[in-house]
């Protein structure tokens, strides 16, 4: 949030919280302390809802992730705690309060000190719930204290929405694959890119139902390695990185490699247009794989290029995720959701979550009929 605020220094009570207007009212109000500020990102909150999961049984949940920045204004503070509501209108859905211990955790900070003018980060703030309300309004407290010992407030409030991606999405491999990491369980991608955080990540299965045979030690060894990756949707292939090398299991390539390229920490990657203003990303490919070129138009099935281990990866797997840009440091995530594939030996035919922990199984007839 950059509003600008002209509010008068010093700010001696920090009563602004009781004063704020009750979610749900019109106007959505970020009190801006004179010695706390409060700001997100991103500044307006995508919420994923998984209301179609291929288990019949589960109970529809929704979430959410986002990080909280806070700038000590005029003096030093010291933070204490936050708290945290999820409103689906004027009903209070969530509360969490999280105190300095928690803060410690989360921000990795032993010294919760805020010094005049510099900032501190807390995130990411995932926030999940069952079987609820839509929420439409995050509402956060933060509370700090002066040197003098005094209290001081600052409160943010954010629209929460729930994007539909507008792409139809087959799922991209054939074949039995594990979903090791979707929105739904994992931090990991939240910690990342907020480009990247309903991304997945699918690690094959061999005969006997290993990612790898023997120690893993080698790339030939994973049942991931080489194997095939086809557009999910057609559109015009916006960018194409394949000159990235592959590293053994378990190594990360010297940070030198991504040259603060944020995009190369993907390794060789495919990212297409969907002429919607979405974009699909496919990551850690095979160096020299790549079946396509930037500026190419591709068909939905056609073979993008192999399964590899490039870029920031433990292992050969298939990143996948889907962005409302082509920024990968601005644009949002979308919640994905994709058709054609076995589970639980049913046939989806149309769109649903994938599930962390999840096998699916992709079918290579489907993806040819679907063009
Ligand atoms: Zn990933």
């Amino acid at each position: 949030m950059t509003h600008e605020h002209s509010e008068e220094l010093p700010h001696t009570h920090g009563q602004g919280v009781t004063q704020a207007p009750l979610p749900g009212s019109e106007a959505l109000e970020t009190i801006e302390g004179a010695w706390l500020r409060i700001e997100s990102r991103p500044e307006k909150v995508y919420a994923a809802h998984y209301d179609a999961l291929p288990f019949p049984h589960a109970v529809s949940h929704q979430e959410l992730a986002f990080d909280l920045g806070l700038t000590a204004m005029a003096g030093d503070l010291k933070l204490n705690g936050l708290i945290l509501r999820l409103y689906a209108g004027h009903q209070l859905l969530l509360e969490q309060r999280w105190n300095a211990e928690v803060l410690r955790k989360q921000t990795g900070e032993d010294d919760l000190t805020i010094s005049a003018g510099s900032g501190l980060r807390v995130g990411p703030v995932v926030l999940m719930l069952h079987g609820h309300a839509a929420a439409s309004l995050v509402d956060v407290v933060a509370v700090a204290r002066r040197a003098n010992g005094e209290t001081v407030e600052a409160r943010l409030q954010m629209p929460v929405f729930y994007p539909q991606s507008k792409t139809q999405l087959d799922f991209p491999l054939r074949g039995a694959w594990w979903c090791i990491q979707a929105a739904d369980w994992s931090d990991m991608h939240k910690r990342e890119l907020y480009s990247q955080p309903y991304a997945l990540d699918f690690v094959r299965l061999n005969a006997t139902n290993g990612f790898f045979s023997g120690d893993g030690q080698t790339l030939e060894s994973h049942a991931s390695w080489g194997q095939p990756v086809y557009a999910a949707a057609g559109g015009k292939v916006a960018y194409a990185q394949h000159d990235m090398p592959d590293m053994p299991p378990g190594l990360q390539p010297d940070p030198r490699i991504y040259r603060d390229d944020p995009r190369r920490l993907l390794g060789n990657a495919v990212a297409i247009s969907h002429a919607n203003g979405e974009f699909a990303y496919y990551a850690h490919l095979q160096q020299a794989s790549l079946a396509v070129r930037e500026g190419e138009l591709v068909r939905r099935g056609q073979l993008l290029g192999r399964v590899g281990n490039s870029g920031q990866s433990p292992g050969p797997h298939l990143h996948f995720h889907l962005m409302e840009g082509p920024h990968l440091m601005i644009d949002q995530g979308l919640p994905v959701r994709m058709r054609h594939f076995t589970a639980g030996g049913q046939w989806f035919a149309e769109p649903v979550f994938i599930p962390t922990r999840m096998i699916v199984v992709g079918a290579a007839s489907a993806l040819e009929s679907s063009a």
